[in-house]
């Protein structure tokens, strides 16, 4: 028997749980977004908010749109508020404990047939399936930043998952604008399985003097055609999840190609996380970035 999606739930109303809150409420689902205070959620609705009126002015969103947009958004201040979900996607901070203790949580409220489905980079499916009353309806829908823009969603099956949830999961991604790629359940899937360790060697090719931060993003926008260089890439992803994806990459795999680069510890260390706190490889605190190195 087929799933009927109608009511979204979302925990974590950061970067990730709001653009999913936008995509879904855009594509006409009901929205229950929830996050540990209120105000979390206020501020999550927020950046909707300023992202919804951005795509009013570029003409791919109506004014009227916006307001019922943000109106199918609900704030669920209490996670008892996602009981009549049908799914429900976790995009809370990428750490094991945090995300089993909210499975722990909101499984017993869920309905018994509710797709429970994970944001997560990195962490096994089948781990944190395994920690539900659900494996079989566990899945992991992985979104890409920023949600809004980005067209990829990779879908992974943990070992339980059945394929009413994956085909479910399937169609809700395709109504809401996004094309799937099926990933198999290993550290940090396709995407990132790539992208990172690509990122990770332009940072050795900066801390070996190789070239400078700003000769190294020169030299892959114009030398590989990629439409942003790698460091200011990391920049924009966060320098501490760049590292936790190496990590991942490098305990998972346990192959030494992965090591994480010293220095992008050391920025890490320094709380130099990239854009979202103002320095990373360059410094975004003045009018326009400038490498920090
Ligand atoms: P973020 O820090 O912007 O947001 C995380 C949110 O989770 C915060 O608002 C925090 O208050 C909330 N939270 C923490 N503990 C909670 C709890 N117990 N209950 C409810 N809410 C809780 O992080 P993010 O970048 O949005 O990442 C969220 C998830 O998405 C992670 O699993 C991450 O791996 C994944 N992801 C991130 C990216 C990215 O580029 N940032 C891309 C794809 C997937």
């Amino acid at each position: 028997m087929g799933i009927e999606i109608k009511k979204v739930g979302i925990i974590g109303a950061g970067q990730m749980g709001n653009g999913i809150a936008h995509v879904s409420s855009v594509a006409g689902y009901d929205v229950a977004l929830h996050d540990m205070s209120l105000e979390r959620i206020q501020s999550g609705i927020a950046t909707i908010n300023g992202n919804l009126a951005r795509q009013v002015a570029k003409g791919t969103l109506a004014e009227e749109q916006r307001a019922e947009v943000l109106a199918r958004i609900k704030p669920a201040e209490n996670i008892d508020q996602l009981a009549d979900c049908d799914i429900v996607i976790e995009a809370a901070t990428e750490n094991e404990q945090i995300k089993r203790k909210i499975f722990s949580q909101v499984c017993p409220i869920l309905k018994p047939e509710a797709i429970l489905a994970t944001n997560t980079s990195s962490i096994s499916i089948t781990r944190l399936a395994a920690s539900t009353d659900r494996p079989e309806r566990f899945v992991g829908i992985h979104f890409m930043n920023p949600v809004p823009v980005m067209k990829l969603v990779e879908l992974v099956r943990g070992i339980a998952t059945e394929d009413v949830t994956f085909d479910a999961s399937k169609q809700f991604v395709a109504r809401l604008g996004k094309s799937a790629t099926v990933a198999e359940d290993f550290p940090a899937f396709i995407v990132n399985r790539i992208l990172l360790p690509m990122i990770n060697e332009a940072i050795y090719t900066l801390y070996e003097g190789v070239g400078s931060v700003e000769s190294i993003d020169t030299a892959m926008r114009l030398g590989a055609n990629h439409p942003m260089g790698p460091l200011q890439l990391a920049d924009f992803i966060g320098l501490d999840t760049c590292l936790s994806i190496m990590q991942v990459l490098h305990d998972g795999l346990a192959d030494s190609k992965y090591r994480p680069c010293p220095l992008l510890v050391k920025y890490v260390e320094a709380g130099w996380l990239g854009r979202k706190t103002q320095r990373g490889f360059y410094d975004y605190r003045g009018e326009k970035p400038v490498p920090t190195r």
